[in-house]
This record gives structure tokens, sequence and C-alpha cells, in this order.
């Protein structure tokens, strides 16, 4: 049975305060805010939100804020160690330029602009420990029409996730056999695959080594997702990974997609999730993010949950 994923869906990731993340992504970055909702499994804290204009799966960067006592966690194997924005061809020194002056005020770092297959790649770390990449690739889509940055350095679509893993080769083995993955190419340790049927957010590297051991905590991804069409593709997907050895969860309702996951081989926590309903399923699509919305099992306690949530600015 063929893999029915098709590319990235969103990658979640544990971060301090939740007004230095919206200041990050939304102020410097310019992502578009498009969710402000709890974490439904822990509804006295924020779960944030950004993607493209058009909320597009794909785009996703979500944020579970722990606030100013959180453990900072280490990045390394078994994490995501580093999540890639495409921008379009050319961005690199706009995006410099705005890094240079913009990136210091938020508490972010960046390293010169290096070359990876090919390709530019610019590293952050975010105040948190976040690492962030913006990749020039022809690969780039979206964006933020009335975001701060002009759309032809916007950004939108994932290029890619990086996976330092505790063991590589199942791993890799998780994402041809069951997530449809093929090999792409190798350099320097670092094994690209790509996802044919995926549009956008098509990539995923894995290091042949696992690296150093990373912690849990601020400053580190907490899981990644792959996208599906809809809830038949999801359980094929979970079948294929049951057929893998994995343990996948039954499927659970995330409000905006229905949800999947499974420890893979090498400790990293993926999750399959499905393009419908989407974000504007409890909320005007262009209006996004303005809001607190909350999942009808916790409506009843809007007013204490409101009390326990630091209050948050949007950047533009
Ligand atoms: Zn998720």
């Amino acid at each position: 049975m063929p893999s029915p994923v098709t590319g990235l869906h969103h990658v979640s990731a544990i971060v301090g305060p939740a007004q230095q993340t919206m200041d990050v992504y939304g102020g410097l970055l310019g992502l578009r805010f498009v969710k402000k909702t709890v974490n439904f499994d822990d509804p006295g804290t924020y779960h944030l939100y950004f993607a493209d204009d058009r909320a597009t799966p794909g785009s996703f960067m979500t944020f579970f804020p722990w606030g100013d006592g959180a453990m900072r966690g280490r990045v390394g194997a078994p994490q995501a160690t580093a999540t890639a924005y495409a921008a379009p061809e050319g961005a690199a020194d706009l995006w410099l330029d705005r890094l240079a002056s913009h990136a210091p005020t938020v508490g972010v770092d960046f390293d010169a602009p290096a070359e990876r297959f090919g390709e530019t790649v610019l590293t952050l770390r975010d105040p948190d420990g976040l690492v962030i990449e913006i990749v020039e690739s022809a690969d780039a889509e979206g964006g933020w029409q009335d975001g701060p940055i002009p759309m032809d350095a916007a950004l939108g679509a994932f290029h890619s996730v990086t996976l330092a893993t505790a063991q590589p080769d199942a791993t890799m083995r998780v994402l041809t056999d069951a997530l449809g993955y093929e090999e792409h190419a190798e350099a320097d340790g670092r094994v690209r695959f790509v996802n044919p049927k995926a549009e956008r957010a098509r990539f995923v590297d894995v290091f042949r080594q696992p690296g150093e051991a990373g912690r849990m905590g601020a400053g580190t991804v907490h899981h990644i997702a792959f996208r599906v069409p809809d809830d038949e593709a999801e359980l094929e997907t979970r079948e294929l990974l049951l057929q893998l050895g994995l343990k996948p969860t039954p499927q659970i309702d995330r409000q905006y997609f229905h949800s999947v996951y499974a420890r893979e081989p090498g400790g990293v926590l993926f999750e399959i999730a499905t393009d419908p309903p989407g974000f504007d399923v409890d909320e005007p699509a262009d209006s996004l993010g303005r809001a607190l919305k909350l999942p009808p099992q916790y409506e009843p306690q809007r007013e204490a949950i409101e009390a326990r949530l630091a209050p948050l600015t949007l950047p533009y």
C-alpha cells in the first residue's frame, strides 16, 4: 500500500514566555498569527499557531509556551533539531539586513549564510535556543500579503525539518516505508529525503549519526506532523506504522485537524494530521488569531482559563 502522506503538516515546539515567541515569530519573522488557543492537554497554558496567510498545512509552526520559569531544553537527539522555512530565491539579502537590525532586539542570534545541497541557508536561534532556518528555495510558497515582510522575501511553507535520532537507520525506514519519502541526496553526514507527493514542505533531513543527546524543554521541538488529505488516509498511514512495529495512538480530534501520534524507533515523536477541517472552523479566515478560541469541552471554563493566561500583544 503506497503511503498517502503529502509532506509536512506542522511542527510543534516548547518555548518560554508567550509574548517573546509572539515578538519573534509574528514580529521578526513576519508569520501570520492564525490561532490563539490553549494546550488541549493542559488548558491553563497557551497553544499558539503561526502560519502563512491562508493557514495552509505545511506552514504551521505551533508553540507551547511554558512561561518565564520554563526549564530550558537542549537541542539534540532524539529531536527535530532544526525547522526550515523556504524563502524566495534572492531573499537572503533582505533577511540578513532585517536580522542585523531587528534580531538582537528580540533576543535572536544568527550565523553567516551557509550552503547546503546548493541552497543558501540562514540559521537562527530564538531566545529559547530553538533553531530556525531560512532556506532560499524554488519551493518557497505562500507568505502573508498583509504582513510586515515583502512578498518577494516572505516566509510561508516549510522547506524541511532536520532529525537527529538515536537510531537513524530505523528512522529512515519509517520515512520510506510508512510515510512515502524517497532518498534524495546525501552530504556532510546528512541524508535528505523528499516526499514526491508533496507540493510544499517536501523535505526531511536525517543525520547519519545521532550526535549529541538533547533534552526536552523550552527551545526544543516537541513533535513534527505529516499531512494526509483525510481521515481514511490517516488510518491507512496508521496501519503502515503498525506494520513497522510502531505503536500509534487512536485518532484524536484536535479541533482543527485529526491526529494520530507515534514515537518512531529513533525516539522522535511523529504525528499524522489531516488537512481538514482547517483553521477557519471556529473563526472567519480574515480574522484568524484575534480571539481566544477554546474547544467545546473547555468553553464552560472560559473565564477561569482566561484569568490564568498572560495577556498577549500582537506585534503588528
Ligand atoms: Zn501536533
